[in-house]
C-alpha cells in the first residue's frame, strides 16, 4: 500500500475527551471514528487490525473443534420470552419494532438463538459433543460507553456455544475452550489470566474471565504472581486428549475477580510477597450453565436408553473489538503504538527519506515491489512529508519494522532497519533487506 494513495487520517493533537491511552492512540492513528456514543466506524488501519485479531480467534476456535456459522444481529423478542430473559435483560437491550409492529431486538448475546437452531436439528446424543460459534456484532446499550472500543455499545464478539449430553462431558468442552483462550490471547502478544468469575445474566455456576492486567482496566482482580509466568500450551496441544493437567496448573494458583474474591482464602494460600492486587481488562469469559436454556427452551436429546434429556450447555465469549484497545494498552510508548507482529496492520513500513531523489525512489520501489510480490503487508511512505514527520507517523501507527531508505545510506549500499518494539537498528543491503522479510 502506498501511503500517498491510502486513507490514513492522522490527528496532530491528542483528542481531549479520550481518557485512556488506547483510545487516544486509536483516534490519533486514524484507526476509527466515533459515529454516536459507543458506536464506531472502523477506518482502514483499524479495520486491518480488527480482521487480524478476528482471524487468530477463528483459527484457535477451529483448532479446538468449534464450528463457525453466522447468526443475524436481529432476533425476535418471542425467542427471548421463551428463556425469560426478554424482561430480565433490562435497559441494556436495544428493542426495535418492524413495520408490522413485530418486536425485535439487536442481539446482546446468542444463547437463545443457538438453542433454537440446535433443537430444530439435533435429536440424539450421537451428534454430541457440538460446539458452534460465530463472530458477529452485538449491541448493548451500556449505561456508560467509554474508553473508545473498550466499552462500546456496538461491538464485535466471538461467541461459541457448546452442547453436551451431561455435566462431565460439558466440562470437557469447557476445558477445550479454556485452553483455546490461553492460546488465542498469547498469540496476540497478550498475557490474559483466567480468573474465577461471577456468571451474571448468562447464568450458571462455573465461569472464568480472561483478564489482561492494566491500571486502566475496569475490573478489580487478585492473584498469585506466579500465575503470570505459567506456560501456554503449544499449537500441538491434543484437544481430544486429557486437558485436565493444563487446567489444574492454571486454576490451582489463586486468581479471582473482585466479585468472587475470597479474602481469607487469598491470605491463606498466597504468600505475602506473591500477592498481586490490581486492575484488569476482561477480554473474554467462559461459562458452564448446565440446563439453564435447554430446560426452558426444550433442547432435548435422546440418550442410549432412548429417554430424552435436556442438554448441558456452555457459552464462550471473546471481545474482538475490545482486544484492539487492550493490545494497545499493553503495547505502546510515548511515541505511539507498538503492534505485536501477529496483529499489526502492516508488518513493514518503507520510509522514503528523500522523496525528490531518483536513486532513493528506485531503491524504495525495488524493496516495496519485492516484498509486496511475496505477500508481505508493506506500507510505503511515499508522501512528501519531511523525514521527521515520516518517523513520527511510522512510530505512531506502530508498524513493527521500519525500513529507512535515503541517499546517505544508499551511497554505501545500505538501508537502515528499525525495530519498533525496542528501537534497535541494523544496517544491511537492499537484497539482504528483501531476504530478511520474505
Ligand atoms: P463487561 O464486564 O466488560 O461489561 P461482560 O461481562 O458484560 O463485559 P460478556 O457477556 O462476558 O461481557 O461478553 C463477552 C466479552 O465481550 C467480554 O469478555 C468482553 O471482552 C466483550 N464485551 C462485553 N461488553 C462489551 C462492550 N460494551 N464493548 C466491547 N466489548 C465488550
Ligand atoms: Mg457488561
Ligand atoms: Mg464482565
Ligand atoms: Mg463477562
Amino acid at each position: 500500500m502506498r501511503l500517498s494513495r491510502y486513507f490514513l487520517p492522522i490527528l496532530k493533537d491528542a483528542p481531549r475527551d479520550a481518557e485512556i491511552v488506547s483510545h487516544r492512540l486509536m483516534l490519533r492513528a486514524g484507526m476509527m471514528r466515533q459515529e454516536a456514543a459507543g458506536i464506531y466506524a472502523w477506518l482502514p488501519l483499524g479495520f486491518r487490525v480488527l480482521k487480524k485479531i478476528e482471524q487468530i480467534v477463528r483459527e484457535e476456535q477451529n483448532r479446538a473443534g468449534a464450528i463457525e456459522l453466522l447468526m443475524p444481529t436481529l432476533q425476535l423478542a418471542d425467542l427471548w420470552r421463551e428463556s425469560g430473559r426478554y424482561d430480565a435483560y433490562g435497559p441494556e437491550m436495544l428493542r426495535i419494532a418492524d413495520r408490522h409492529k413485530r418486536e425485535l431486538l439487536y442481539g446482546p448475546t446468542n444463547e437463545e438463538m443457538i438453542t433454537e437452531i440446535f433443537r430444530a436439528y439435533v435429536k440424539s446424543y450421537r451428534s454430541l459433543p457440538l460446539n458452534l460459534y460465530h463472530i458477529q456484532w452485538k449491541f448493548r446499550d451500556e449505561q456508560r460507553p467509554r474508553f473508545g472500543v473498550m466499552r462500546g455499545r456496538e461491538f464485535l464478539m466471538k461467541d461459541a456455544y457448546s452442547f453436551d449430553v451431561d455435566e462431565a462431558a460439558a466440562r470437557l468442552s469447557y476445558n477445550r475452550m479454556f485452553v483455546a483462550y490461553l492460546r488465542t490471547f498469547a498469540r496476540m502478544g497478550l498475557k490474559a489470566i483466567p480468573m474465577r468469575a461471577e456468571t451474571g445474566p448468562i447464568g450458571g455456576d462455573l465461569s472464568h474471565e480472561f483478564i489482561v492486567l492494566a491500571e486502566t482496566g475496569e475490573s478489580g482482580v487478585f492473584c498469585n504472581r506466579d500465575v503470570l509466568d505459567l506456560p501456554v500450551p503449544g499449537a500441538d496441544v491434543d484437544y481430544n486428549g486429557d486437558l485436565t493437567p493444563i487446567i489444574k496448573q492454571w486454576t490451582d494458583l489463586y486468581a479471582a475477580t473482585e466479585d468472587v474474591h475470597d479474602a481469607a482464602r487469598y491470605e491463606r494460600e498466597v504468600p505475602e510477597d506473591k500477592r498481586v492486587q490490581t486492575r484488569g481488562i476482561e477480554v473474554g469469559q467462559i461459562f458452564y450453565f448446565g440446563t439453564k436454556y435447554s430446560d426452558s427452551m426444550k433442547a432435548l436429546v435422546s440418550g442410549p436408553d432412548g429417554a430424552e434429556k435436556p442438554i448441558h450447555g456452555g457459552s464462550y465469549g471473546v471481545g474482538v473489538s475490545r482486544l484492539v484497545g487492550a493490545i494497545i494498552e499493553a503495547c505502546h510508548d510515548e511515541n505511539g503504538i507498538k503492534w505485536p507482529e501477529e496483529v499489526a496492520p502492516f508488518r513493514v513500513a518503507v520510509l522514503n527519506l528523500k522523496q525528490d531523489d531518483a536513486t532513493t525512489g528506485e531503491a524504495c520501489e525495488k524493496v516495496y515491489n519485492a516484498l509486496s510480490a511475496k505477500g508481505v503487508d508493506v506500507l510505503y511512505d511515499d508522501t512528501d512529508q519531511r523525514p521527521g514527520g515520516k518517523f513520527a507517523t511510522a512510530d505512531l501507527i506502530g508498524i513493527p519494522w521500519q525500513i529507512l531508505i535515503g541517499p546517505r545510506g544508499l551511497a554505501e549500499g545500505k538501508v537502515e532497519i528499525k525495530r519498533r518494539s525496542d528501537g534497535s537498528r541494523e544496517f544491511m543491503s537492499l537484497d539482504e533487506t528483501i531476504n530478511r522479510f520474505t
